[in-house]
């Protein structure tokens, strides 16, 4: 039967079955219920809280600003100084070519922001995106997102885009001198994790380059360490033109980010003139907490175990006879079973035990584990443990 739970309470419902927990509270990577209840985020709220929830310094930097000043003008009017410390520390973890940064509100405005940059600094319409892409939800991101069911409600779409198949070599041949741009994911998140050759990336980036095609790599989900390094193209041995950024960016707040050159960058200044344009892009508090969840990866050396964790939960999960598939890189984890079935009973069996994991979007025979990056040797065997649990529990 169909759960009303977010109905009733006068909020918009996109889904049938929402889990419709009740958090009250949150900290490290604990979530706390109205019945006081404790649940361990082992997705990182969709890849969000990678630092754990409500770090203190992440906490007091909001405060700060809420003490000074929220919004107090459209972005790229005032300069402010939130604004800036997060754009060097953004740009101090990227390669020299990556040194302007946009700051939008979410990571399909990021995305929507680099279609358009490219369309204007190139001239041209055509865009190459990949069967089982994921994107965003607004239009132009669901024109290049590859998921036909969640799209087809929706057209028209973008026109002239053109999908091929992601770690394909043969298709890169679809990219030519009239497209505009490739958008593509580093590592495909919700199509349940896919991780393409350092060769394939290569060879890629190689075809934008013969073809003067901007590449745009989406690294929404798979940025900010989920994979083991700041970045997933720094172990692809490629740079983006343009990189589209968000979710865990601002420790929690919501946030999107397209980055590119300079020089790219100006084309939005002129022909026309505001280019791109948005109200809350930039926004103080966003950026204050940007620049200290920027200030603690680089202090905390939040990095440093990251690939050795993911190596602790890989080993402990791979020879469990129900599983048919890990796929994972750093702490970004798809686990294949049986049958969508089987995965609904796994992802509620550890619900019940106090664990979260979820499903991917396009992926449904395959659950998702992301936890913070921040979690401990401890925690991470505390979670094992529950999931081992509720697999033997719900494959019997
Ligand atoms: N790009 C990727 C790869 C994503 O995974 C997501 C969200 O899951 C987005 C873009 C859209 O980000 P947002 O939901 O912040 O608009």
């Amino acid at each position: 039967m169909l759960s009303t739970v977010f109905f009733d309470n006068s909020l918009a419902q996109t889904s049938p079955f929402p889990l419709g927990l009740n958090i009250i509270r949150a900290e490290g990577i604990y979530l706390y219920d109205v019945s006081g209840k404790v649940f361990i985020d082992f997705i990182s709220g969709v890849g969000v809280s990678n630092l754990g929830h409500g770090h203190p310094k992440i906490v007091q930097a909001i405060k700060d600003q809420a003490g000074k000043h929220l919004h107090v003008m459209v972005y790229g009017e005032f300069l402010q100084q939130p604004q800036v410390r997060a754009a060097k520390l953004l740009t101090d973890t990227l390669p020299a070519t990556l040194d302007t940064c946009y700051f939008v509100n979410s990571g399909t405005e990021a995305n929507e922001a680099a279609l358009k940059l490219a369309k204007r600094a190139t001239g041209r319409t055509k865009i190459v995106s990949c069967i089982g892409a994921y994107h965003g939800s607004t239009h132009g991101s669901l024109s290049v997102s590859g998921n036909e069911l969640k799209k087809s409600a929706f057209r028209p779409l973008l026109p002239d885009v053109h999908f091929m198949r992601f770690g394909s070599e043969e298709d890169l041949k679809m990219i030519d001198d009239c497209t505009a741009c490739v958008i593509i994911e580093t590592i495909q998140g919700d199509a349940g994790v896919r991780i393409p050759s350092v060769q394939y990336m290569k060879a890629l980036r190689k075809r934008c380059d013969e073809t003067n095609t901007m590449l745009i790599l989406d690294e929404v989900q798979c940025g900010m360490g989920r994979t083991g390094t700041m970045w997933a193209f720094e172990q692809m041995e490629i740079v983006p033109d343009i990189l589209a950024t968000g979710k865990a960016l601002a420790g929690g707040l919501p946030v999107g980010c397209m980055v590119a050159s300079r020089k790219l960058m100006e084309t939005f200044t002129h022909d026309p003139a505001l280019g791109h344009i948005t109200t809350f892009g930039g926004h103080p508090l966003i950026c204050a907490s940007i620049a200290a969840t920027l200030e603690v990866y680089r202090d905390e050396k939040v990095l440093e175990d990251v690939k050795e964790k993911g190596l602790r939960i890989f080993n402990a999960l791979k020879n469990y006879p129900a599983i048919k598939e890990i796929r994972y890189r750093g702490l970004f984890f798809a686990i294949d079973l049986e049958s969508e079935d089987i995965v609904n009973r796994v992802v509620e069996k550890c619900l019940d035990r106090g664990l979260i994991a979820f499903w991917f979007l396009s992926c449904p025979a395959s659950f998702r584990i992301a936890p913070p990056l921040v979690c401990t040797q401890q925690e991470i065997d505390k979670a094992l443990e529950i999931i081992v649990d509720a697999l033997n529990d719900a494959t019997q």
